[in-house]
C-alpha cells in the first residue's frame, strides 16, 4: 500500500515537471515570437541597413543566365550582332556597375545615410524613359525592394549616389527631385534583356 502510494506520488512529480517543461517552452516560443516584431519596430534601421550584395541575386540576373542569353542564336539573329567582344564588354559593365551600386548603399549605411538618388555614368536612353535623373529613394525602399538598384539592363549607366537632404536642401528645389515612389507603388522598370550597347 505505501509502496503504491510512493509511485503515485512519485508519478505525480513527473507528470508535474513534464507540465512544467512544456509552459516554460512554450513561454520561451512566445518570446521569441513577440520578439522579432519588437526588434523590427526599435532596430528598424540595423534591419533595413543589411547590405543587399546576397539577395541582390533573388532580382538581378547571374552572370551565368547573361551569357546563356547570348548564346541563344535567337537573341543573335534580331537586328544587332553582337560579338564576343561585346558580350565580354556588357556582362563587365554589369558586374561592375552592380559592384559600385551595392558598394554605394554599404557605404552610405556606414555614414547612415537615408536617401539616394539616380544618376547616369553614361548616355542610358533605355533607363532615362522610366527613370528621370535625380529621382529619389529612401534605404528603406531599397531594403523593400531590390530590385531598384541599378544596373537595370545590359549596358545600363543608371547609379544610385548617397543624398544628404539636410545639406543640401537648396539643391533638392534646383534639380526638381521627385521620389521614385508614388503611393508605395514600384514604377515601371526596363527589362535586362534590354540592350543599351556600350
Ligand atoms: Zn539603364
Amino acid at each position: 500500500m505505501v509502496l503504491a502510494l510512493i509511485g503515485i506520488a512519485l508519478l505525480l512529480i513527473i507528470l508535474l515537471i513534464a507540465v512544467r517543461m512544456e509552459i516554460t517552452n512554450n513561454v520561451g516560443k512566445g518570446n521569441e515570437e513577440y520578439q522579432t516584431p519588437l526588434i523590427n519596430a526599435s532596430g528598424i534601421y540595423s534591419i533595413i541597413r543589411k547590405t543587399p550584395r546576397e539577395s541582390i541575386s533573388d532580382y538581378k540576373p547571374s552572370q551565368e543566365e547573361i551569357i546563356k542569353y547570348f548564346s541563344n542564336k535567337n537573341v543573335n539573329s534580331i537586328d544587332l550582332l553582337f560579338s564576343e567582344a561585346d558580350v565580354s564588354a556588357l556582362i563587365k559593365s554589369w558586374n561592375a556597375q552592380m559592384e559600385l551600386n551595392i558598394s554605394e548603399i554599404e557605404k552610405g549605411d556606414l555614414r547612415g545615410i537615408e536617401f539616394y538618388y539616380y544618376e547616369y555614368m553614361w548616355n542610358d536612353p533605355i533607363c532615362t524613359k522610366y527613370i528621370p535623373k535625380g529621382r529619389f529613394v529612401t534605404r528603406e525602399d531599397i531594403y523593400n525592394h531590390p530590385n531598384i538598384i541599378p544596373p537595370f539592363h545590359l549596358g545600363c549607366g543608371c547609379c544610385l549616389k548617397q543624398y544628404e537632404t539636410k545639406e543640401k536642401l537648396n539643391d533638392t528645389t534646383e534639380m526638381r527631385m521627385l521620389p521614385f515612389f508614388y503611393n508605395g507603388v514600384l514604377p515601371m522598370l526596363p527589362d535586362w534583356k534590354e540592350i543599351n550597347k556600350i
